[in-house]
């Protein structure tokens, strides 16, 4: 991301010049406790804007009565859509989906959760007319999440940003603004294993950060077990960097290089001192530790492998089974409509 860049004075007065429409995507996944509240506040926040904006659900195979209750407010409230994919495909899927239904000037993607605080809203538009491209909520403090959540996720951003030639902002989440162009760049990207915040910063484009506070859940629970955070993990070191890979070069010339003095001395010591020694220790330790060594790198290979093998099979990355709302009307949805 290019922070520094000064905004293009055509892209400002293009922002200014007529009323804009923002879409405002949020992707749910069993949060019938949360959308009424969440679509309440966003209604509230945005009364007196001085821009138009439409709401696009997408119900990423709930299982609780999210889908209902998203189908009855889609279909009372005129700028309000919802997508129901046929089943839950994983929130950066369903994220998908929505910037390729979003129809509006700019697109802010945002957490049913109320954890993205929705005034950050009227900041991002405000920056986004003085010709910001992305504007993304940074996170001042996480005090809400648990300490091991914040360790992890700190050690991960910036090992991530030291083997990457991508770099994501260490304190953003998802939250976010988008401009129409930087959507469309986003869209062209096809891979299957979606890691958005690092296709949001592969793009580029000029960004800026609006510090917030990012408050608790207002009802249900995280969707994110260590498991999925891992596997969420993995994969966007994977998608972004190749060091993993590479990194067995580095490692197999050390070992040669440690073992080739190991060898000279234990040459030296058998023609100097004779052979006394059977060696069962040195080598039942070398086995196991090469062999370990050795299964870690096929493991990482396996890593690669299974991504390029899901990428090589082309399946669409979700499933649309219906879309309710007015605002469907609009621009149909690219992805795979039954
Ligand atoms: N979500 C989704 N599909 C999933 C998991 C989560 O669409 O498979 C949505 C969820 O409904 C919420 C957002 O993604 O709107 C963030 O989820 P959550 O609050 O559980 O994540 P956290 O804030 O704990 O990172
Ligand atoms: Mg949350």
């Amino acid at each position: 991301m290019n922070a520094n860049a000064k905004p293009s004075k055509m892209a400002v007065e293009a922002r200014n010049g007529k009323r804009a429409r923002i879409t405002i995507v949020a992707p749910c996944f069993n949060e019938a406790e949360t959308v009424d509240l969440f679509v309440e506040t966003i209604a509230k926040t945005l009364s007196g804007a001085d821009f138009d904006y439409d709401l696009l659900f997408i119900d990423d195979g709930s299982r609780d009565a999210t889908r209902d209750r998203l189908t009855a407010i889609a279909q009372e409230e005129s700028n309000v859509r919802m997508i129901a994919l046929s089943r839950n495909f994983g929130k950066e899927s369903a994220l998908t989906a929505g910037l390729d239904a979003a129809n509006g000037d700019a697109v802010v993607v945002i957490d049913v959760d109320l954890q993205d605080p929705p005034e950050l809203i009227l900041d991002f538009v405000r920056k986004w007319r003085e010709g910001y491209d992305i504007v993304y909520a940074a996170r001042e403090d996480r005090t809400s999440d648990t300490t091991a959540k914040r360790a992890t996720a700190g050690g991960f951003y910036r090992l991530f940003n030291k083997i990457s030639s991508t770099q994501i902002p260490e304190n953003a989440g998802d939250y976010r603004l988008m401009d129409r162009r930087v959507v469309e760049t986003v869209k062209l990207l096809p891979e299957r294993s979606r890691f958005m915040k690092g296709l949001f910063a592969w793009v580029g484009f000029k960004s800026i950060g609006v510090p917030y506070v990012r408050p608790a859940r207002v009802a249900g629970e995280t969707k994110f077990n260590f498991w999925k955070l891992w596997n969420f993990a993995l994969d966007g070191i994977i998608g972004f960097s190749t060091a993993p890979l590479r990194i067995w070069m580095y490692i197999g010339a050390v070992i040669a290089v440690l073992s080739a003095l190991y060898a000279t001395y234990i040459v030296a010591e058998t023609l100097i001192f004779g052979r006394d020694t059977p060696g069962y220790p040195s080598l039942m330790v070398s086995i196991l530790f090469f062999g370990s060594v050795q299964m870690v790198s096929v493991g990482v290979l396996g890593e690669y492998i299974a991504r390029l093998f899901a990428e090589v099979k082309q399946r669409p990355i979700y499933v649309i089974d219906e879309v309710v709302g007015d605002a469907a009307d609009g621009d149909a949805p690219s992805g795979l409509t039954p």
